[in-house]
């Protein structure tokens, strides 16, 4: 029997490689980048269309290649990074697997042009699926460009398994944003589909997180700063009041390398205990230095993940930085002459802890029960509150010195609870007085912002924006996924301007846009043309729904489509929702609350907040003793 083992050639070998290094076009981005950086560009263009999948490409103004190593850099294990194995432990480079450029050479269009500043003439080099196409002398400026087209164009499977545009360009964008706050002395730009996306000038740290993530960031930031023999730390939390929902703006960089570290993420939480507000996490950009003999990079393909020595001293060290940090922000804030006495809080006040008014209410309990429809009542969200509190707790905690209080803040007294007494039929009645004709349509309406009426035990008062959100979030929601929204044809389409990106983000929304009872018409140019809108939504506000909702989705990007939809959903009833300061007729208050009441959740925004409190008889009984 003949020998069955044969050696894979180079192509088929560097397109199996290819499948490590290469999963995405943000993959190219990131090893387009660290070469730049690691040939000592200063200034660094990043060009993408369609979400990199037609073209990314990238010019720096680095060292350059000469005509051999240019040639060369697209065989596999080709590095000028390391020559000895010893070399792998005193890294100060990006690269050192020279695998990056002939992986990205196996599964994709890859034009090469660069020049070295010694040389009179550059060379421009083509290579295809690792072949090289050609190789010509050529004018170009000192320095490197490449630029890698249709991706995965022999793999199509690969290229079928890419995400959505949006998703896409999210990923190149966090490539960018790790490499560019890493390298803020570095100037760097990206333009997608022929628009600038970022334009960052050369600067410190600080000056790069604000031109990435908006002036506002300024204020937000705590500084952190520690040397000790095994580490250095640096950069910025975000003050904990601005701890986000979503795990946004988290970057570890050790050795101005980007990396993912649950172990270190859980050092910084920790020194954020008791300060978040539930359901945050907390904001960071923290550069750490070690020495490059103390730490592992190589235990990753694509190097985001880190192994230290001294783990457990790290840790400590870093929880021990920022929560001297934080401390030292909360206790000694900075004197600012300039600012506007007028705005600071009353000294009485001052001292005080902000409380935000927290009800538990029983979810599944319906007011209006009997009103409501069997099919209605049969529709269930594909989520659910952890707690299932009683809605007799409505009535809970309500101190004695304030109108609105939380519950937390009453639990710690402890025994207040103790006065209050229910009667079953008050817990599983109906929430308005059994005097329906004198009490129970009786609502008004307070400062434009709430509505308010009288109930069994007390008054009820009801934030009407966010009860207005969290009604047409349900209802967006159940149209999304039951698909069964009503549209309302209009006389003359709308057209609405937005940009190409844009334009493409709202495509890959369409279909479920479609089921909330948008109707869209043929899209020309940057112009949508839309047909028909949700019930809900009027012409005028169609626009600055549509753009919120844009927004919101380059903000978020969500993989997985339930939370697809309920980004969309949140978007939208947000945009839509009556606002602050809108007056309501009678007939728009009592509709809004027998709506609110039919909602699954009516007690909490779909972020969280409280839409209503209720005061209590008892309590203001006391406020007259
Ligand atoms: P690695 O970065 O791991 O060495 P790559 O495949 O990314 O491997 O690159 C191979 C080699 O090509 C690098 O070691 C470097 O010498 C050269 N090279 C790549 N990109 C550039 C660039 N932008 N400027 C100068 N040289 C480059
Ligand atoms: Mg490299």
């Amino acid at each position: 029997m003949a020998d069955i083992i044969a050696l894979l050639p180079d192509h088929v070998a560097n397109q199996i490689a290819a499948g490590e290094v290469v999963q995405r076009p943000a993959s190219v981005v990131k090893e387009l980048l660290e070469n730049a950086i690691d040939a000592q560009a200063t200034s660094i263009t990043l060009v993408v269309k369609d979400a990199g999948k037609t073209l990314v490409q990238v010019t720096d103004n680095g060292i350059g290649m000469s005509v051999t190593d240019a040639r060369l850099c697209f065989e596999r294990h080709a590095t000028s990074k390391i020559k000895l194995a010893d070399d792998l432990f005193n890294l100060h480079t990006k690269g050192f697997r020279g695998e990056a450029l002939a992986s990205i050479a196996a599964i994709a269009h890859v034009t090469l042009k660069t020049k070295r500043e010694e040389d009179e003439i550059g060379i421009t080099i083509t290579i295809e699926g690792s072949q090289v196409t050609s190789q010509e002398p050529s004018v170009v400026p000192k320095g490197t460009t490449i630029s890698v087209k249709n991706l995965f164009y022999n793999i199509p499977a690969r290229r079928n398994f890419l995400k959505s545009n949006p998703v896409e360009t999210r990923h190149i964008i966090d490539e960018f944003h790790r490499v560019a706050l890493a390298h803020p002395q570095i100037e760097f730009l990206m333009t997608h589909n022929g628009s600038d996306v970022f334009n960052l000038p050369s600067g410190n740290s600080k000056q790069r997180i604000v031109n990435i993530f908006g002036n506002k960031t300024k204020e937000k930031l705590v500084p952190v700063s520690e040397d000790t023999e095994i580490v250095k730390v640096s950069g910025f939390v975000l003050k904990p009041e601005f701890g986000k929902k979503s795990r946004g703006e988290q970057f570890f960089f050790v050795n101005n390398r980007y990396i993912k570290s649950a172990y270190l993420h859980h050092a910084v939480s920790a020194a954020f205990e008791g300060l978040l507000k539930q359901g945050t996490h907390p904001g960071y950009f923290l550069f750490l230095e070690v020495a490059p003999k103390s730490i592992d990079i190589n235990i990753h393909p694509t190097k985001t993940e880190i192994k230290f020595d001294d783990e457990h001293s790290i840790y400590a060290m870093l929880r021990a930085t920022v929560k001297h940090s934080l401390g030292q922000f909360s206790v000694a804030p900075v004197l600012d002459f300039n600012k506007d006495s007028d705005f600071d809080t009353p000294y009485a006040y001052s001292k005080k802890q902000p409380s935000i008014p927290k009800i538990e209410v029983d979810s599944n309990f319906n007011p209006f029960q009997e009103e409501r429809s069997p099919k209605q009542a049969n529709i269930s969200f594909p989520f659910k509150r952890e707690k299932q509190p009683q809605w007799e707790s409505l009535y809970v905690g309500l101190k004695d010195d304030a109108s609105i209080s939380s519950l937390d803040a009453s639990e710690k007294e402890s025994g207040t609870h103790d006065a209050i007494e229910f009667e079953s039929d008050q817990i599983t009645g109906s929430l308005f007085s059994s005097s329906q004709e004198d009490n129970a349509h009786i609502t008004f309406q307070l400062q434009n912002k709430y509505v308010v009426s009288p109930i069994k035990n007390g008054m009820l008062i009801i934030h009407q924006h966010l009860a207005h959100y969290r009604v047409l979030y349900e209802e967006l929601l159940k149209n999304i996924t039951v698909q069964e929204g009503v549209s309302q044809q209009l006389l003359f389409p709308l057209q609405l301007d937005f940009s190409k990106p844009d334009l493409v983000l709202l495509e890959s929304v369409k279909e479920a846009l479609e089921h909330t009872g948008f109707v869209f018409g043929t899209t020309e140019e940057d112009t949508l043309q839309i047909k028909g809108l949700p019930v809900s939504l009027t012409e005028s506000k169609a626009g600055q729904t549509l753009e919120k909702l844009v927004k919101d989705i380059k903000e978020e990007v969500p993989d997985a489509g339930f939370s697809q939809n309920d980004l969309l959903a949140k978007s939208m009833a947000k945009s839509m929702a009556i606002k602050t300061g809108t007056v309501l007729s009678k007939e728009a208050r009592e509709h809004l609350v027998h709506r609110l009441f039919a909602c699954k959740e009516p007690s909490v925004s779909p972020d969280n907040l409280p839409v209503l409190v209720t005061i209590d008889t008892n309590d203001l009984d006391k406020k007259f003793m």
